[in-house]
C-alpha cells in the first residue's frame, strides 16, 4: 500500500511576498470568498526581515493578528528571504509543496510587474510553482516523509500593488472594504507612523498612504458602478462556464 501526504483542501491561496502584501492588495476579496462559504488560506513567502520597519518578530505577530480577524482557514511562512527571494529549485518546491498541500481551486499572487523586486520575484516563482506542481513526475514530499499528489490550480490571479496597472477583472468589495481594514491595521510596525516620531518615513507609514489605498479602491469600484474594487490581472483568457453568473441579469 502507498500512502500519499493528507490533503488540506481550501478554495483560494493567496501569496504574498512578504506580510501584509496580501491584506494591502486584495484583504477585501478574500472576505468576499469566505463571505461566499469558502476557505481562503494565505502564505508568505518572507518573513518581511528586511523592511524598514519592524522585525520578523513582530511581523510575524502582526500576520497571526491579520489571520485571526480576517478569518483564514490558515497561514503559513515560508522564511525564504526577504531581499533574498531567489529563483531555485529549493525554493520553487517549497512553495509546489504548499499548492499540493492545499490543493486550492484558485492562487492569488503578486502581479509580474511591480516596483519592489521581491514582488516581480515572488510572481514567477508562484507562477511556475501553479504549473510545475501540477506535474506527476516532479516529487515532493511533506513533514512527515510522505509524497504528496500532483495538483495543479485552475485559477490564477495577480492582484494589483503598488504600480498602476490596468485590471483584467474588477471584483465589486463593497461588502467588505471596510472590514478588510481590520486585516491592514494589524500590521501595525508599518502603516501608523506618530506625528512627531523619530522611525523612519516610508512610502507606506505615511498618513496619506491608507486614504490612498481607499482612494484606489473607489475608483476602481466607480468603473463597475460601485462603492468599492479591487483589480486583477489575468495570465489566460477567463473562460466563462456559467454566463449569466459573469454577466448577471440585473435585480
Ligand atoms: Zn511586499
Amino acid at each position: 500500500m502507498t500512502l500519499t501526504a493528507p490533503t488540506q483542501p481550501v478554495y483560494a491561496l493567496a501569496f504574498g511576498a512578504h506580510p501584509d502584501d496580501v491584506e494591502l492588495a486584495c484583504g477585501a476579496t478574500l472576505l468576499k470568498i469566505m463571505d461566499e462559504g469558502q476557505k481562503v488560506a494565505v502564505c508568505d513567502l518572507t518573513a518581511g526581515e528586511m523592511g524598514t520597519l519592524g522585525t520578523a518578530e513582530t511581523r510575524r505577530m502582526e500576520a497571526a493578528l491579520a489571520t485571526e480577524r480576517m478569518g483564514y482557514a490558515t497561514r503559513e511562512q515560508l522564511d525564504l528571504g526577504d531581499s533574498e527571494l531567489f529563483y531555485s529549485k529549493e525554493n520553487l518546491h517549497k512553495i509546489i509543496r504548499i499548492i499540493r498541500k492545499y490543493t486550492p481551486e484558485t492562487v492569488i499572487c503578486n502581479p509580474a510587474d511591480e516596483r519592489h523586486p521581491d514582488h516581480m520575484k515572488a510572481s514567477r516563482l508562484v507562477y511556475d510553482a501553479c504549473y510545475y506542481a501540477g506535474l506527476r513526475k516532479i516529487k515532493t514530499f511533506d513533514g512527515d516523509g510522505l509524497p504528496q499528489t500532483a495538483h495543479r490550480p485552475r485559477h490564477l490571479l495577480y492582484y494589483i500593488q503598488f504600480k498602476q496597472l490596468d485590471p483584467d477583472i474588477i471584483v465589486d468589495v463593497s461588502s467588505t472594504f471596510e472590514r478588510s481594514r481590520g486585516g491592514i491595521e494589524a500590521f501595525g510596525t508599518q502603516f501608523h507612523r506618530k506625528e512627531g516620531s523619530d522611525e523612519p518615513q516610508t512610502m507606506i507609514n505615511r498618513k496619506e498612504f491608507l486614504p490612498g489605498l481607499e482612494a484606489r479602491a473607489r475608483a476602481l469600484g466607480e468603473q463597475i458602478g460601485a462603492m468599492y474594487g479591487e483589480g486583477f490581472l489575468l495570465p489566460t483568457a477567463l473562460g466563462v462556464e456559467q454566463f449569466t453568473c459573469v454577466f448577471p441579469v440585473r435585480t
